[in-house]
């Protein structure tokens, strides 16, 4: 037996050459096997954690960028297998111009290639500002606060107005295995133990849960299928993350796990084995009846304190006008 060509096939199928050898297992796999072991270790991990139901309407939270189209293209081909579930695909459009519109347009177009209807809500209709807009008229940097943190809550919000819109009962999003990793760890770096696990279903207090089926996904692995399966995606990263907190806490993590593959695993499993069910009544906000741990959710706080500093300039505008009444 020739040896040194057998050490060259595919752990798996033994037929065709290596396109990745998973450091953590020490199995190299041809682009075929390669890509069934992703989808396999997707619905195992659906199925391990309940994550989704066989009537499930499933919101797919769609970017536009590897991870959301390639988790939907996973979702797609596993819908198929249970006919009583659905699938929609939703995209946030935030409001920053160049980079939104690209990455809308490659979901738009990857969503009909895979016969899956496409929604679009916007900040702009549903907070009254557009993110770009917002940093432009100076809001955010007078109420200081980062582009990152009111994005991230106003796409979570957005996310549960089209799910409540949609009729969906659980939002799938793209969070992978780096993703989720990285916001335990800033949780730490900040100062307290992150509360609640990251994409797994919980269903209370008129919670639509979110589910994470790519929670056991690399974000190399991703890249790789995405590749291999001829995806496009958009490859920009997005403009204003650039040197945030996560940018920050992912190049560091990745450079960990590049040097010691199996870290983000054994984090993952040891974050989540101490943390305590969240305790703590949810209740609806005051303002647009989200459940919500405060009386006001913080999305309905940064749109109240936007169009308070919006009328305020514009008050601002009537006081010098006016001036000749006094
Ligand atoms: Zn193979
Ligand atoms: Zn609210």
């Amino acid at each position: 037996m020739d040896l040194s060509r057998l050490a060259q096939l595919c752990d798996s199928c033994g037929e065709a050459p290596p396109v990745y050898r998973q450091v953590y297992s020490g199995v190299s796999l041809c682009g075929d096997c390669f890509k069934e072991s992703i989808e396999k270790r997707v619905r195992r991990t659906i199925s391990r954690y309940s994550l989704l139901r066989e009537n499930d309407r499933i919101l797919v939270a769609v970017s536009g960028g590897k991870d959301s189209l390639s988790l939907l293209k996973i979702l797609a081909k596993i819908e198929r297998d249970f006919p009583r579930a659905s699938l929609v695909a939703v995209s946030i459009d935030e409001g920053i111009p160049g980079y939104r519109d690209e990455a809308l347009q490659l979901a738009a177009d990857f969503c009909r290639r895979l016969g899956v209807e496409h929604r679009v809500y916007s900040f702009e209709e549903l907070f009254g500002v557009g993110l770009n807009d917002a940093i432009g008229k100076g809001l955010l940097s007078k109420l200081g606060m980062g582009a990152c943190t009111v994005c991230g809550v106003w796409r979570r919000k957005a996310l549960s107005v089209a799910a409540r819109s949609l009729k969906a009962t659980v939002v799938a999003t793209a969070h992978t295995l780096d993703d989720i990793v990285q916001t335990y760890l800033m949780d730490v770096l900040r100062g307290e133990f992150p509360k609640a696990a990251i994409g797994l279903r919980r269903e209370a207090n008129g919670i639509i849960p979110r589910v994470a089926p790519l929670r056991q996904i690399l974000e190399e692995e991703v890249v790789l299928y995405a590749y291999l399966n001829r995806i496009p995606f958009q490859e920009t990263p997005c403009p204003n993350a650039k040197g945030s907190q996560r940018d920050i806490v992912r190049s560091f993590l990745a450079q960990f796990e590049a040097k010691y593959p199996g870290s983000l695993f054994t984090a993952l499993r040891v974050i989540e084995s101490k943390i305590e069910p969240r305790s703590g009544q949810l209740l609806p906000c005051e303002i647009c009846g989200e459940p919500s741990s405060r009386n006001i959710c913080r999305a309905c706080e940064f749109e109240r304190a936007f169009s308070d500093l919006l009328s305020l300039s514009g008050e601002l505008v009537g006081a010098d006008v006016s001036v000749d009444d006094v």
